[in-house]
């Protein structure tokens, strides 16, 4: 699988978006499922079919040697088509480490989904106070 899928923490197994959230892409999962509950963080994970453990976004940090990243938590902003976001990783083979990653996508085109977002010091308090909202973080970064 290329781009981004969803894999089991537990089993391993991989599935595509269709499949776990009947959305076609990341894009689109980010434009009509994200956005619309407003970053509800309880959508990046799906129970496994197979076992007990939970599914997440999963994708490859383009690094000479690849690293496979699982998506904790995306927050982000919306300003017209323009999303901005900040998602919360960590690498599959350290779990502990926690990587934070910006990107971002215009309307359900995935084009800047590999490419860096750029947020000035106020949004940056914004999407800062929008994640301990959201992930009940009392203290962030
Ligand atoms: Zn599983």
């Amino acid at each position: 699988m290329s781009g981004y899928w969803w894999e089991c923490e537990g089993c391993g197994e991989k599935s595509d978006f269709p499949t776990v959230v009947s959305t076609l892409s990341m894009s689109s999962f980010v434009w009509d499922k994200l956005l619309r509950a407003d970053w509800d963080q309880s959508l990046l994970v799906s129970p496994c079919p197979h076992c007990q453990a939970f599914r997440r976004i999963t994708y490859e940090f383009p690094r000479k040697d690849k690293v496979t990243l699982r998506v904790i938590h995306i927050v982000g902003r919306q300003s017209e088509d323009y999303v901005p976001m900040m998602r919360e990783t960590y690498p599959t083979d350290s779990p502990k480490e926690r990587w934070f990653d910006f990107k971002y996508q215009r309307g359900r085109n995935p084009w800047g989904l590999n490419k860096a977002a750029v947020f000035s010091r106020q949004e940056l308090q914004e999407l800062f106070m929008l994640y301990r909202g959201k992930t009940g973080a009392q203290e962030f970064p």
